[in-house]
């Protein structure tokens, strides 16, 4: 969370008297005796945040007219809808950062009375229980359970985050799944370049295919995944590009394919292909691919580490 957010969420958390909690990027606490979490549903769009509460009341889930209803309540609320036992109330983009904690709190008054005058309650988003709730993150995502769901969903997560880390990416099958991935890429190059494209998009596809299919022959994507996969990359990159100008190469030649693809650092080195552009094609080429990595490795160790968070808010356990 970098300071900027930060000084604006504690802002938001003192004008609604709420708390913030550094490590799951939220605030929450109790407002009239509802427990709500303010998040934002999009980690791009920080000062676009959903409230979220646990209810139910007797008169069966929010309707239409209602939702509307609350939208009108006050002029930050975006929409509000009801799905399962969760109301979310999502927000404008707040993008004046002097107004933020006075919106958001303007918001989460018209959620307070709005609750209260619909007569609804707190409950466990799992099993319905009524009353007090945890406010809690679980896999990277927030929520309020009863003490018992949230017991019962801990010791799951320990079991299966010790479980998965025992499990060990099967190497050949990955390398072989790279491979077959990098392939598409090849074709983008060639199909691509026959068409007069630029090579941005083949490279951006040879990366999110090599990465993804190591990841799903593989089992799951490690840093040794990640080294095999840039590696068939740099490779496949290379012959694809060089691949690509023996089929230009067999037409004006009259030559075979494989010829023409043996033939071509003769070609090069006669000046029957120029240099300049061979090299710079290639260079352009490498250059997307790495565009295409970069996003994917750090999304994929982003979602990694958000399926491991599951904590209690206000514990301070996590730190990120
Ligand atoms: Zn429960």
């Amino acid at each position: 969370m970098n300071n900027r957010i930060r000084q604006s969420y504690e802002g938001a958390a003192a004008a609604t008297g709420l708390q913030l909690d550094e490590a799951g990027g939220v605030v929450y606490g109790n407002r009239g005796g509802y427990e709500m979490i303010l998040y934002p549903a999009n980690a791009n769009y920080p000062y676009m945040l959903t409230i979220e509460v646990s209810v139910q009341r007797q008169a069966g889930p929010l309707t239409k007219d209602e939702a509307k209803s609350l939208r009108r309540a006050a002029k930050p609320i975006a929409r509000a809808a009801q799905n399962g036992r969760v109301v979310r109330v999502q927000l404008k983009n707040q993008a004046n950062p002097r107004k933020f904690a006075e919106n958001v709190a303007a918001a989460v008054t018209a959620l307070e009375t709005f609750l209260h005058e619909q007569g609804f309650f707190n409950v466990c988003r799992a099993c319905g229980k009524p009353g007090p709730a945890v406010s809690c993150i679980v896999s990277g995502a927030p929520m309020h359970l009863c003490e018992d769901c949230y017991r019962q969903i801990e010791q799951n997560k320990t079991l299966e985050q010790a479980h998965k880390e025992q499990k060990k990416d099967n190497v050949a099958a990955g390398a072989v799944g790279a491979f077959a991935g990098s392939l598409a890429g090849v074709v983008c190059i060639i199909l691509l370049s026959r068409l007069g494209y630029v090579a941005a998009l083949s490279g951006v596809i040879m990366a999110v295919c090599a990465l993804k299919g190591y990841e799903l022959l593989g089992g799951k994507l490690t840093k040794k995944g990640i080294v095999i996969s840039i590696a068939v990359m740099v490779v496949m990159t290379y012959l694809g590009d060089r691949a690509d100008w023996a089929i230009v190469a067999m037409s004006s030649l009259g030559l075979d394919f494989f010829n023409a693809f043996r033939l071509i650092p003769d070609f090069l080195s006669e000046g029957m292909i120029d240099a300049g552009s061979y090299w710079g094609n290639l260079a352009l080429l490498y250059v997307f691919v790495l565009l295409g990595a970069v996003p994917t490795v750090m999304n994929a160790v982003r979602a990694k580490r958000a399926e491991n968070l599951t904590f209690r808010l206000g514990s301070g356990a996590v730190t990120r």
